[in-house]
């Protein structure tokens, strides 16, 4: 067996004990790259913990996919902030170290737990399209849906970003610290610069469409339009300024006014697809406060993103459809359990791709959807031995499907992150941000990257005559997968924090993560190690390079078409069990855990 196959099933935790610091920093960061695109990034300084050694903490902690946005988030829990300040901390300096998954020109979703009064709350920041978006807007003149690259970069598919208006509204009702001192890491860090880790620069170095945008390219490209190397420094000046404004006037400063404008010329005037927002479009952005999507599991109550994201009712679904199987006295990642799995999935995204998208455009049968007689009826549909085809999607409850045809956001991409944090009051933060594609749009203004997040609108805005629920239409959202989740017990405590990146696989990744962690009651860093399968109704992947390739035969035999393909989750979880917390950092990407 190969090292890196050995890796994703033994514990991170022995190799680190046992072996020398240097030793397992080698042995951890050679695993790391079973599979992925990109190489994990070297601990930023000799003193850096080894990355993905499993953290235990008594207080407080934040798990994010930077070691300078974790130490940023700790920074701020330290001096009495809250679960919501240190997101906000972590989430700009990562819009930094990690520019090419979020920042300032994205979207996201929060999830938070207030211990206080038991609330849970679900933060929608998700892009909107402009008031000239059209359905064909990414049709060629043929008529035929354009290819996936010629749409995304470019100015076409940039909605008005939407992070910094949620976290702008999530701090007015969970902030301790003033919204100011929350920049002051990223500030300082874009300033002084940063080593450039080896994950921003392998997706730069084998990025095709850098070099055609000026502003992008000088940044992360060299003269030679070499990807810069990895370790240089990067300082951000243009960033610090944003930043700097942000921090002393608001997050209005964003949406009005010369920033806002800096924007809309850039999309306007970009050098690939001229856009078609407009000032009034930034000016119209709201950040909406929605009811979470909340399922009964066993003895915990796991809340997560309602729509516009499909990520949270489809990840509940395949739990809801498996409550009633004995998934305990399954070996994790054995037959028999990624059979029953993605049978499960396969139900839950048929519902997903029918019914799902923005809920201020259409009926969204969401209570329909997680309603445990609905899932029971789902769950006749499993078929416990050999696998069914393609499943069709059900009648949940009232509200309805415009059409039933496939739905879209198949492509995982390379950006996209995920933190989540726990203070010392035990309230809790699970956020997943994106700018869509690595690199978004690939347009840079203010020091950060554009999105180009309408791409996850359907392409095509009909089907068999009907429109098509998630296709583009002026002020809408584009239906997501992220599934930012909280877990909560008997008690009301949240025991865990999980989500991921990963495009429509990020369903995958988190069902995964809660049956391990809730089910077969697997630590936190070993929950992120599990090696992958999904199934969106289609084809069973497997994740290549690792001990599930050896399932294949057998499940192919049971009637599964088996692909092997890498799975670049970012998986960040903490766990709270015997009144401590854990986290697990995603060794595919270049995140940790840091508490106390
Ligand atoms: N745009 C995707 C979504 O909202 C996320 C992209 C990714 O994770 O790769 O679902």
């Amino acid at each position: 067996m190969s090292l890196e196959r050995r890796f994703l099933l033994a514990s991170i935790p022995a190799i680190a004990r046992v072996a020398p610091v240097w030793l397992a920093a080698a042995l951890v960061l050679g695993a790391c790259q079973h599979g992925a695109e990109a190489p994990a990034a070297a601990p930023a300084s000799a003193d850096e913990p080894v990355r993905s050694a499993p953290v235990t903490a008594e207080s407080h902690m934040v798990v994010a996919a930077n070691p300078f946005a974790a130490d940023a988030g700790l920074e701020i829990l330290k001096a009495g902030g809250s679960a919501v300040d240190a997101a906000i901390a972590a989430q700009m300096v990562l819009g930094l170290v990690e520019p090419q998954s979020s920042g300032l020109g994205g979207g996201g979703f929060l999830l938070h737990h207030s211990a206080a009064s038991g609330e849970v709350a679900a933060y929608d920041g998700r892009e909107t399209a402009p008031a000239a978006a059209t359905p064909d807007m990414f049709l060629d003149e043929e008529g035929e849906p354009r290819r996936f690259h010629e749409a995304a970069v470019g100015g076409l598919a940039v909605g008005v970003p939407g992070l910094l208006r949620m976290l702008e509204m999530a701090h007015k009702d969970h902030g301790r610290l003033p919204w100011k001192d929350l920049f002051v890491p990223a500030i300082r860090l874009a300033m002084d610069g940063f080593p450039i880790p080896p994950r921003l620069h392998a997706l730069a170095a084998k990025d095709g469409y850098l070099r055609a945008f000026g502003t992008s390219a000088a940044y992360f490209l060299d003269s030679d339009h070499n990807a810069k190397a990895v370790g240089e420094t990067l300082t951000n000046q243009p960033l610090a300024k944003t930043l700097t404004t942000i921090a002393e006037t608001g997050a209005g400063v964003f949406y009005e006014g010369d920033m806002a404008e800096d924007l809309v010329s850039v999309v306007r005037h970009a050098e690939v697809n001229p856009g078609r927002l407009t000032a009034a479009d930034l000016k119209a952005y709201r950040a909406k406060k929605r009811e979470p999507a909340c399922l009964s599991y066993r003895i915990w109550l796991i809340c997560g993103m309602p729509p516009p994201s499909s990520g949270s009712v489809t990840t509940l679904q395949i739990l809801g459809i498996l409550r009633n199987e004995d998934l305990a006295a399954l070996e994790p990642n054995s037959e028999d359990a990624v059979h029953l799995i993605t049978e499960a999935s396969k139900l839950a995204y048929a519902d997903r791709d029918t019914y799902i998208a923005d809920p201020d455009f259409i009926p969204v049968p969401t209570a329909g959807l997680l309603d445990p007689g609905y899932l029971v009826l789902r769950a006749k549909e499993m078929s416990p031995k050999a696998m069914r085809g393609k499943a069709f999607p059900g009648m949940p409850g009232i509200g309805g499907a415009w059409n039933f045809g496939p739905g879209g956001g198949g492509r995982e991409g390379y950006s996209t992150t995920h933190l989540s944090v726990i203070d010392k009051d035990g309230n809790a933060v699970s956020m997943t941000s994106s700018i869509e594609q690595a690199f978004g749009s690939h347009l840079m203004v203010g020091g950060f990257l554009l999105n180009n997040q309408l791409t996850d609108f359907d392409f095509r805005p009909e089907r068999g005559g009907a429109p098509t629920t998630n296709r583009a239409e002026p002020g809408k959202r584009p239906r997501s997968s992220m599934a930012p989740t909280l877990v909560l017990d008997e008690t009301g405590e949240v025991v865990m924090a999980t989500g991921s990146p990963g495009g429509a696989r990020i369903i995958g990744y988190v069902a995964q993560s809660l049956i391990a962690a809730l089910d077969w009651n697997l630590g936190a860093q070993e929950t992120v190690n599990l090696p992958h399968f999904t199934n969106r109704n289609w084809v069973t992947e497997l994740e290549q390079g690792t001990d599930l390739e050896d399932l294949a035969p057998a499940l192919e035999a049971r009637g599964h078409e088996v692909r092997l393909t890498p799975m670049t989750s970012g998986l960040h979880v903490i766990l709270r069990r015997d009144g401590k917390l854990t986290g697990g950092a995603d060794p595919r990407r270049d995140g940790i855990s840091r508490g106390e």
